[in-house]
């Protein structure tokens, strides 16, 4: 689904994902919250390319888990993201860095690391649209439309 929101489709995707496999995990660590939590982190030795989705997450999402996915696709598209975000155009920032538009949904709002939940919620949003209210609840915004026209340029690879 993620790869069919692309005009490059599966292989731009295979591109923003870091070109190598995502591994599911069945079990959350502690740090995600007590274990139960879909969970992908950024940066940890070894763990750039994981995603946690624990069984409570099947049976707590349902129908509706391929959202929950491509959310944490999201982040993982995050923490592959290498942009300039200085005036020497170090490469060392990620998109999240940069995602200045106004939170989508409420997690993207009050999740605790809301500049990186901010992004990924933006991501599924962005593949779903107001599917996606069947998971969130959507905030209302100024700023939607240019959301999501950045946020094409940025998967598409425009910057
Ligand atoms: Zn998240």
């Amino acid at each position: 689904m993620l790869g069919r929101a692309l005009s490059g489709g599966v292989p731009a995707l295979r591109d923003l994902l870091g070109r190598t496999s995502i591994f599911i995990r069945d079990a959350s660590p502690l740090v995600c919250g007590a274990g139960q939590n879909p969970c992908s982190l950024p940066g940890l030795p070894g763990m750039t390319h994981e995603v946690f989705l624990p069984a409570e997450v099947f049976l707590n999402y349902g129908d509706n888990m391929h959202m929950v996915v491509v959310h944490e696709l999201g982040h993982v598209i995050d923490w592959q993201s290498q942009i300039a975000t200085d005036s020497e155009r170090h490469f060392g920032g990620r998109f999240s860095d940069v995602w200045s538009g106004q939170p989508l949904t409420n997690y993207a709002e009050t999740g605790v690391f809301s500049q990186w939940e901010r992004f990924a919620e933006a991501v599924t949003v962005y593949v779903f649209r107001q599917d996606y209210s069947k998971v969130a609840t959507f905030r209302p915004v100024t700023d939607f439309q240019d959301q999501m026209n950045r946020m094409q340029g940025l998967l598409e690879g425009w910057y």
